[in-house]
């Protein structure tokens, strides 16, 4: 018993090691290059641009995001808006009232009569836009003034296709979240040092017009998709911390499930699909990508290898250690979600992506992965 107890041990140390195995290496390489900042060559730009913004039923924050989209630092009359709508409630009205008195920005509305999913909706909207810089953000999001400008700089370095920014303040106070976002930025500036990051992010990505071409339409990660075909075509596609933003999430177990598990599924399903990229494309195939796929796709099955086996080894051991395992991952899970981890808060947030990518690749199996979604109400109110 003792014995069997001791490999259960030795099989957990193993699996939970190789669960962190490539993080240690990530954060070790950008500890020691500690690489700062994006890593394109930035040059002062203004070039013309077209902010792509889709909407499903955003009538409660729609106008809170114009005046916001107005209010940025850049020359409006070199600013084209292009809505695509989805929606059944009072959004349309609100644009066209928006924009009636305006001369600038110059307004394109494409009108859906019928919810056939973002990715289809995005696709119209790409083809209609006209100038050379495409910035494509969400209803729920906040950007900076500065961030056309810093973003435009990055383009301007002419192997750059794609620059996408930070989180640098997340609405509703979830820390979960903040934590995350830290650890995130961290990754995202070695991955772009190295040659380009994988994961672009909804509330501000932005693409050079000539390089972007059709997502699929069942897409669940259409951002980081655009940017994953982009560096297929050979240009990089870079995160810069400079380029901020705000987004609102949730702290909460549950509440944290339904949005982070789709989106899990949304890059594991694009992942999969783009396999054959492993392995060339520089160190975006070498590295970036298998980085990744060990993080989203192996690790995730490791951890829940060896929280199981822990399990088994606590129940064979006897007495309290059957249930400190259970106890211990739940307590780990209640404090954590509560942001009351202190300084293992970011191990916490760690741990709580890996559950969803769990949850996504079990989800998947079972068929789930649509690419129409319930918008999350709650997360907008801090829009209001
Ligand atoms: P999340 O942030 O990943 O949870 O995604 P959201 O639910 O916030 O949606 C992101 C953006 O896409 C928001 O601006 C939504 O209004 C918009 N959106 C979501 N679904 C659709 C759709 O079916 N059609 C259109 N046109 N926009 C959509
Ligand atoms: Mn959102």
């Amino acid at each position: 018993m003792r014995r069997l107890v001791r490999r259960l041990i030795a099989a957990i140390s193993v699996l939970l090691s190789l669960t962190g195995l490539p993080y240690a290496v990530y954060l070790l390489l950008a500890k020691v290059w500690n690489p700062q900042g994006s890593p394109a060559e930035k040059r002062p730009a203004e070039p013309a641009v077209s902010i792509v913004l889709p909407t499903y039923n955003e009538e409660r924050i729609i106008e809170n995001k114009l005046e916001d989209i107005v209010a940025l630092d850049y020359p409006m009359d070199r600013v084209e808006v292009v809505i695509v709508d989805s929606s059944d409630d009072g959004t349309r009205e609100t644009i066209r009232t928006f924009f009636a008195d305006r001369e600038t920005p110059e307004l394109t509305l494409i009108e859906e009569d019928e919810r056939r999913g973002l990715a289809p909706a995005l696709n119209d909207a790409y083809a209609e836009a006209s100038n050379e810089m495409v910035v494509k953000t969400d209803c729920d999001s906040k950007l900076a003034p500065d961030a056309l400008r810093e973003a435009a700089a990055n383009l301007a370095d002419p192997d750059v296709g794609a620059v996408t920014g930070r989180n640098v303040d997340v609405l509703g106070g979830s820390d979960v979240e903040e934590s995350y976002r830290d650890v995130q930025a961290t990754i995202q500036t070695l991955e772009s040092h190295l040659d380009s990051t994988l994961i672009f992010h909804g509330p501000f990505s932005a693409f050079e017009n000539d390089e972007i071409v059709p997502i699929d339409p069942d897409s669940i990660a259409d951002d980081t998709e655009l940017a994953l075909k982009i560096r297929k075509g050979g240009k990089r596609a870079v995160f810069d911390p400079a380029i901020q933003y705000k987004e609102a999430s949730h702290s909460e177990f549950g509440k944290r499930r339904t949005q982070k598990d789709r989106r899990a599924m949304g890059l594991i399903r694009l992942l999969l699909r783009n396999r054959d990229m492993l392995g060339g494309y520089g160190l975006y195939g070498r590295v970036v990508l298998p980085f990744n796929w060990w993080f989203m796709l192996v690790s995730p099955w490791l951890l829940a290898g060896g929280i199981a086996l822990a399990t088994v080894a606590g129940l064979l051991a006897g007495g309290v250690f059957g249930v400190a395992v259970p106890a211990g991952v739940g307590l780990f899970t209640l404090l954590g979600s509560r942001d009351r981890l202190g300084p293992l808060q970011p191990i916490y947030a760690v741990f709580d992506t890996q559950v969803s990518l769990l949850f996504a690749a079990i989800k998947l199996c079972r068929g789930e992965g649509s690419a129409i979604w319930d918008v999350d109400e709650e997360l907008r109110d801090a829009y209001e």
